[in-house]
């Protein structure tokens, strides 16, 4: 029995794509939420500045992937 260094004995591993966040600045209009001219809201984040992270749904972190979740082994 050990504890998995992955997540430290967490069970979550924080996402790095959005750093732990759950939500990813907006590219298109770099987190401001208007179009380029500054008239309309940017229509892929709906003005918002920023998308939910599709790959941890918004959470913020993961279920670690070597423990499945369990902390230690
Ligand atoms: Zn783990
Ligand atoms: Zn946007
Ligand atoms: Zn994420």
């Amino acid at each position: 029995m050990g504890t998995c260094s992955n997540c430290n004995g967490t069970g979550t591993i924080s996402c790095k794509t959005c750093n732990g966040s759950g939500e990813l600045a907006c590219k298109t209009c770099r987190g401001s939420g208007r179009s380029s001219s500054g008239k309309y809201e940017c229509n892929i984040c709906g003005g918002y500045g920023n998308h939910t992270c599709n790959l941890c749904d918004g959470s913020g972190d993961h279920t670690c992937n070597l423990c499945d979740g369990a902390g230690h082994f």
